[in-house]
């Protein structure tokens, strides 16, 4: 029997005091082999899986004590604590940031030596938990971490999907999806199952109305299908701060009791097809990133993840406070990452006003104070709607609910603007198509909005969201995003760490990154400069080792490595960089060598599985690829490679390796980017335009360390609608060459036609990417960053400057920031 609503009971503290567990080396190799021969049932040598099992047992051991104390701490002294609600939490590998964060690394990898292991061996064994899309789920997994290191009691909550992000395999240059079955290959050592939390989630059904003798009318939601919400929780701990926290992550399950009179019945076979189908609401990860299809799972998982959340945390304060919620927005505040949990508005109010039964009145006040909203794009594809035929069928109290905000929203808009009927049809909740506008439930619903850099959360003040900016302009802040410099730096890039300690005296910049600022004043030392210079090409022939295992491609370190790592997407402008290459391969061909700066130019990222513009991309690269890297007139002078299956893990190869970062989106597009703070804060140069943190980041190095290009944001919106492509093929004889081979088939001679759609997309009056309209500048741009990379010595310059102005790129910056501003937590010292 699963309790579904109460916390367990207080018991006893055990009498019995555990001994701490050893640290040392040898206390680890015993824990090590102890796991390996007891539990396991190996022996050494063992193959390195079990290896992997064993030591990231011996760390989860570790991890458990202060699990609990953390856990304890937040119980025995009540505060507010915050909820971070995410549909994608993309935490990659474990094992090498937990013993980074718990000080463990040195001893465990003394501990494997003297039994002759390799740690690099097996840490590289480790499958990335691929629970997010990009950005969005790595900035979820980032927070976690700060969080936790600033000591803030923040909970995570999100899905435990069965199958991740899709392994992206490369088939002839093509992209093929094959299913991540991150969890299939026996146990994820880092979860706890913890079924005394489950909690049953409702589907579909009726909603009776109910008087009760007093005249109180209660809705009852009934005859729903109803799933269990079984959490896993993974720990996450702060570092060397001894705090560990949470993120929960939900489970769908068919009751036991599901289907029981079916099964009696005798439709056993049917009754197990339907438990089957019940379970397969977090049987796998929605691959869209930045667009929205509008799936009926999709919206089940959303009500999923919210319900199971909020009722999780109302029931603890049921636990304590009963029915009384007088105090219940001083000590929660919900953080909804993006639209995808909104319906968390609708939800607390359902749990405040049908099963807690107090007022609208009174539920509404504290739903709007506990509810914070981060909208993460401007782009209209990726707004999302929900039709209200499905909802009525799926959620119909949910619905209901929304209904009502809504009417009495539009009251208040209304009489902000007296008789302009333009302005309720425009901020209704509802559009004329009858979808749900979820970002507008989540800004009426929420005390605070933020976008994720200066100028996207301008941008949303000035255009989407203006007229919730004109009635509520208070709600509005910005939050520009951050990296964890632990993952991001201390542990991805182990040469730079050593020597950014050796020259600071100290690892203070592990949790204080403007610490980092201090570097510079080593930018002149030509032993800095050469040491700093050396770490980057040790950093470099790591990547370029991964490029000839993944790709079967030799590159050279001496030559400059430009990323463009991030998923592929018109926005993103892959393309432009793709015209680049040709440009540059065309230049070689007509034997323009003088001067020449020898180039490898590194693409990696996922397209959506549907998207098929993106995918063709992918496929333009790999040609180019093929044709450049396999003529002998060009060798070294240039290679094009698009490494496989791009996702944390390799992010951290690749990042400390990069010499120029390519952050090239059309302006007024990217939300923030975060891979853009990656790069810089491991030394690479960013090119690129004026959107999203870029313009931060232009902002901290100087325009002298920044290779700017492209037109800004608000050019591209005066450009929209007299925009002609052909007038730059007209004026630019560069690229009239550029089109002109791509068109001429020269890089698909065996699949003719395989790009017209693609020449057809970035030649039309309406792209709205206006990939053409930035490729002189971007030229020109890429042809400084071929001339500084010159002088060496200047660019390691630059690269350092870099590095040191990435300070506030941190999200222990970011996380500080929505705690100053949004969410009041205190923080917490665990002994
Ligand atoms: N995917 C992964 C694996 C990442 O590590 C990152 C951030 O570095 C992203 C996606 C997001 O990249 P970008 O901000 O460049 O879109």
């Amino acid at each position: 029997v699963i309790k579904t609503t109460k916390a367990p009971s207080k018991a006893k503290k055990s009498a019995v005091k555990q001994p701490a567990l050893p640290n040392d080396k040898v206390g680890l190799e015993h824990a090590f082999l102890h796991y390996l021969e007891n539990n396991l049932g190996r022996d050494l040598p063992s193959s390195p899986e079990y290896q992997l099992a064993a030591l990231s047992y011996v760390v989860r051991d570790r991890l458990m004590q202060n699990w609990k104390k953390t856990w304890q701490t937040y119980n025995e002294n009540p505060t507010k604590r915050a909820y971070y609600l995410s549909m994608e939490f993309l935490m990659g590998r474990s094992l090498r940031n937990n013993l980074l964060n718990l000080g463990l690394e040195g001893s465990v990898k003394e501990a494997l030596t003297e039994l002759s292991l390799a740690y690099e061996n097996i840490e590289q064994q480790e499958i990335d938990a691929g629970l997010g899309n990009g950005g969005l789920g790595r900035l979820a997994a980032c927070f976690v971490d700060s969080c936790a290191t600033l000591g803030l009691p923040v909970m995570g909550y999100g899905l435990r999907y069965e199958y991740g992000m899709f392994r992206q395999l490369i088939e002839q240059g093509f992209q093929i999806e094959a299913p991540d079955h991150w969890l299939g290959h026996g146990d994820y050592p880092w979860e706890s199952q913890r079924r005394e939390y489950a909690r049953t989630i409702k589907f579909g059904g009726y909603c009776h109305i109910h008087e009760l003798e007093s005249g109180e009318l209660r809705v009852h939601w009934e005859h729903a299908e109803e799933i269990l919400a079984v959490p896993f929780d993974v720990p996450v701990p702060g570092y060397k701060n001894h705090v560990v926290n949470s993120l929960r992550l939900w489970h769908a399950e068919a009751p036991d009791a599901f289907k029981l009179s079916a099964f009696n019945a005798g439709s056993y076979f049917e009754a197990v097809a339907e438990k089957q189908a019940a379970e397969n609401l977090t049987m796998v990860l929605y691959p869209n990133d930045s667009s929205e299809n509008g799936k009926e799972l999709r919206l089940r998982q959303q009500y999923f993840l919210v319900s199971a959340s909020l009722q999780d945390v109302v029931a603890q304060w049921t636990y304590s406070h009963g029915d009384d919620f007088t105090d219940f927005a001083k000590f929660n505040v919900f953080q909804l990452n993006d639209t995808h949990p909104s319906l968390a508005v609708a939800e607390l109010m359902r749990l405040l006003v049908d099963e807690h039964h107090l007022s609208w009145e009174q539920a509404w006040s504290i739903t709007t104070q506990t509810m914070a909203y981060t909208n993460h794009t401007l782009l209209p594809e990726a707004l999302e709607k929900w039709s209200r035929h499905l909802m009525a069928r799926l959620l119909p109290r949910p619905l209901q609910i929304i209904e009502e905000i809504n009417r009495r929203f539009l009251i208040e808009v209304a009489s902000k603007w007296p008789g302009c009927a333009d302005k309720i049809r425009e901020l209704s909740l509802f559009d004329e198509h009858g979808m749900v506008r979820m970002a507008y439930l989540a800004i009426v619903g929420s005390f605070s909005v933020n976008g994720v850099a200066a100028l996207h959360s301008e941008l949303l003040k000035e255009g989407l969201f203006n007229d919730f900016y004109q009635l509520w302009p208070h709600k509005f802040n910005n939050k520009t995003n951050g990296v964890t410099q632990r993952r991001w730096l201390a542990a991805c890039n182990p040469g730079l760490r050593g020597l950014i300690t050796e020259t600071l005296g100290n690892e203070d910049w592990i949790t204080d990154l403007n610490q980092l600022s201090a570097l510079e004043q080593q930018v002149d030392n030509p032993a800095f400069q050469q040491a700093w210079f050396e770490t980057k090409q040790a950093n470099k022939q790591r990547l370029a080792d991964l490029i000839a295992k993944e790709v079967g491609v030799n590159v050279s370190t001496n030559a400059l490595f430009d990323v463009q790592v991030k998923r592929i997407h018109e926005y993103k402008r892959q393309l432009l960089n793709a015209l680049h290459a040709i440009h540059l391969y065309r230049q070689l061909k007509m034997g323009a060598t003088q001067n020449w700066t020898n180039r490898v130019i590194i693409f990696g990222g996922k397209a959506a599985p549907g998207y098929a513009m993106a995918k063709t991309i992918i496929k333009l690269i790999n040609n180019i690829a093929m044709m450049v890297n396999n003529d002998p007139d060009i060798g070294d002078k240039l290679k094009v490679v698009f490494i496989p299956n791009y996702r944390v893990s390799t992010m951290e190869v690749i990042c400390p390796a990069a010499d120029l970062s390519e952050q090239i989106s059309t302006a007024g597009k990217e939300a923030s980017g975060t891979g853009n703070m990656k790069f810089m804060m491991n030394g690479a140069i960013t090119i690129g335009t004026l959107d999203g943190a870029n313009v931060e980041i232009r902002e901290a190095v100087g325009d002298d360390n920044f290779f700017l290009f492209g037109l800004r944001a608000h050019e591209v919106q005066t450009k929209l609608g007299e925009y002609y492509p052909q007038h730059y093929i007209d004026t630019d004889a560069d690229l009239a060459g550029v089109v002109e081979l791509l068109r001429s088939g020269h890089f698909n001679p065996l699949e003719p036609g395989l790009f017209d759609g693609l020449i057809g997309s970035f030649m039309a009056a309406h792209d709205p990417w206006m990939t053409l309209a930035d490729f002189r500048s971007y030229v020109d741009a890429q042809a400084r960053v071929a001339q500084a990379y010159q002088d060496q010595q200047a660019w390691v310059k630059m690269s350092i400057v870099n590095s040191a102005r990435s300070g506030m790129f941190s999200t222990d910056r970011t996380m500080q920031q929505y705690n100053d501003d949004i969410w009041h937590l205190t923080p917490v010292k665990v002994d």
